[in-house]
């Protein structure tokens, strides 16, 4: 028997209605990738955001058909997720950090039709379109003024101008295809995740909950993960949904121009990668600075090093959540929120109502959770994929239901999580496991470390020993025999590294972490 309860299918037009209608004069800040802040509110968003599926409609965009954007955080940009998803197409996001190859094997892949673009992206998008025969036109999101003059590309501005902004949104099954975000594919091709209207909408409700983000309408919410990377983490629709102020940076991610963001907007919470946060944290140290209005960050993407959340924290009063969470998931996975200042948050915390999470053992069989005990994560939830695009014949689940999220790791008997490798990057050493992820964060916790990573490297009697690779702080020499010393008594003794390497640059992939795959390819060649 049917619930006798209204209709009303979870699709995302209905965040940027509610944005319109209930916080139309809250503010959406972006800095554009050439420097000027403009400022708009979730009203004019709304109304440019119609006006844009009026554009879409006119070029005879359908459901179902996909748009790639090529973009930095920016309202433009967001105007156009909401153009794109309210009429049931699908919003292709693609990260302008990946090389060309992989870039084109996407658009390909996905079939996309149109593709909006930042002008600063005009480079990329010469050497792509060559490649993309599906591409019928190119927007670039600019001013008719700013269109360079020999790229054949029309102006997002004059393509919404004079429309109206009445276009029909919504009034499709919630399940409906909204969103598609490629994983980085570190083996084999890039793997398309669909994100569904419903998905999303469930994912908003769990990322506002007061343990994972907590975001309150009082909040002025910086993105600095990109829109390109894992679904903006939610925060596209976290953010309009709650009625925050939100500031998106477009390109520019150094230090002293969060800073600067953060302190003109009064930004409260932000969210990034710890590269991100280790260069802020850098230019603050340098300039002897402090970010007066920013209460909370949330870190995720890779592991929080302790030194980071303890220099936040204990230095500038910035409560530390550490967040785990990938593509497939929309992302968010497990968060964890620190007691207090003085305690750092370094496991990846616990699962949110709405996901479920479980450790297996080679064998599949549940494993104990003692927070000793490795296994393979496993996870399940509405917000996360049963199958990669035009991969659908693929089963990605097993016979439970479960996604095996390719990371190794403990739960402990509070139910935190402690992602310790992921499988592939695991050191197996005389049989045991050796967290690669550990090594690292004792190791950037010396002064003169400004980037470390722990590969395998083979080895007669144990199979595989660890490697410490070392990224010193610029004009700041350090040691093999200082950092393996620094090490005794952090980490157990059998994990400690088989030799140091110093580099100038440790590769950092195409989100901002530690490219392993380049480090370890690097090595074969030496
Ligand atoms: P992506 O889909 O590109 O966001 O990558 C997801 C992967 O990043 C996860 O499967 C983890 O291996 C890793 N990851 C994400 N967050 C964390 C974290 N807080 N600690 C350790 N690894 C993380």
């Amino acid at each position: 028997m049917p619930g006798l309860m209204q209709d009303w299918p979870l699709t995302l037009d209905k965040v940027l209605d509610h944005a319109a209608r209930w916080h139309g004069d809250r503010e959406v800040v972006t800095r554009l990738n050439e420097g000027p802040i403009t400022r708009c509110t979730y009203a004019d968003i709304h109304r440019r955001a119609k006006q844009f599926s009026h554009a879409l409609l006119g070029h005879g965009i359908a459901r179902e058909d996909r748009i790639a954007t090529l973009a930095f955080n920016s309202a433009r940009h967001l105007e156009a997720w909401y153009g794109i998803m309210g009429l049931g197409a699908v919003c292709h996001t693609l990260n302008p950090r990946l090389p060309v190859e992989q870039l084109a094997y996407i658009v390909n892949h996905a079939a996309d039709r149109l593709i909006l673009a930042d002008a600063l992206c005009t480079p990329i998008l010469r050497q792509l379109l060559p490649r993309c025969p599906t591409i019928e036109r190119v927007v670039l999101l600019a001013d008719e003024a700013e269109l360079p003059a020999d790229f054949p590309a029309i102006s997002y501005e004059s393509w919404i101008a004079g429309r109206g902004s009445d276009c029909k949104w919504g009034d499709f099954p919630e399940d409906t295809a909204a969103g598609l975000c490629y994983t980085s594919g570190t083996t084999g091709d890039p793997k398309g995740v669909l994100y569904s209207h419903r998905s999303n909408y469930l994912h908003s409700l769990i990322a506002l909950m007061p343990d994972v983000l907590g975001i309150s309408g009082r909040d002025a919410v910086l993105a600095i993960v990109p829109m390109f990377h894992a679904n903006a983490w939610g925060l596209a629709f976290a953010v309009p949904a709650i009625g925050a102020k939100f500031v998106l940076p477009g390109a520019k991610l150094d230090g002293a121009s969060l800073f600067d963001l953060i302190e003109t907007e009064g930004v409260t919470l932000s969210a990034g990668v710890p590269t991100v946060w280790q260069g802020l944290l850098q230019y603050l140290e340098k300039e002897r600075k402090h970010p007066a209005t920013l209460q909370r960050i949330l870190t995720g993407g890779a592991a929080c090093p302790e030194s980071l959340a303890r220099a936040y924290q204990e230095r500038h009063g910035i409560e530390v959540r550490h967040a785990w969470g990938m593509t497939e998931m929309s992302p968010i996975g497990t968060v964890n929120v620190p007691p207090d200042l003085a305690t750092p948050a370094l496991r990846q915390g616990r699962v949110p109502f709405g996901i479920d999470m479980m450790l297996t053992d080679d064998a599949g069989r549940a494993v104990a959770h003692d927070g000793r005990t490795f296994g393979h994560l496993k996870v399940r939830g509405a917000a996360v994929a049963r199958a990669y695009f035009r991969r659908e014949a693929e089963d990605i689940l097993d016979a439970d239901g479960w996604f095996d999220t390719g990371d190794i790791a403990t739960i402990d008997e509070a139910g935190a999580l402690q992602i310790t490798d992921r499988a592939k990057d695991v050191i197996k050493s005389g049989g045991e496991w050796i967290s690669s992820i550990d090594i690292e964060n004792a190791a950037v916790a010396h002064p003169k470390v400004a980037l470390a990573a722990v590969i395998a490297i083979p080895h007669a009697k144990w199979g595989e020993r660890p490697l410490l690779i070392v990224q010193p702080k610029a004009g700041e020499p350090v040691t093999a025999e200082e950092l393996l010393a620094f090490l005794e008594g952090r980490i157990a003794r059998w994990w400690m590294p088989e030799a140091v390497q110093f580099v100038e640059a440790i590769p950092l992939g195409a989100t901002g972490k530690i490219d392993k795959k380049r480090l370890r390819a690097g090595l074969a060649t030496n």
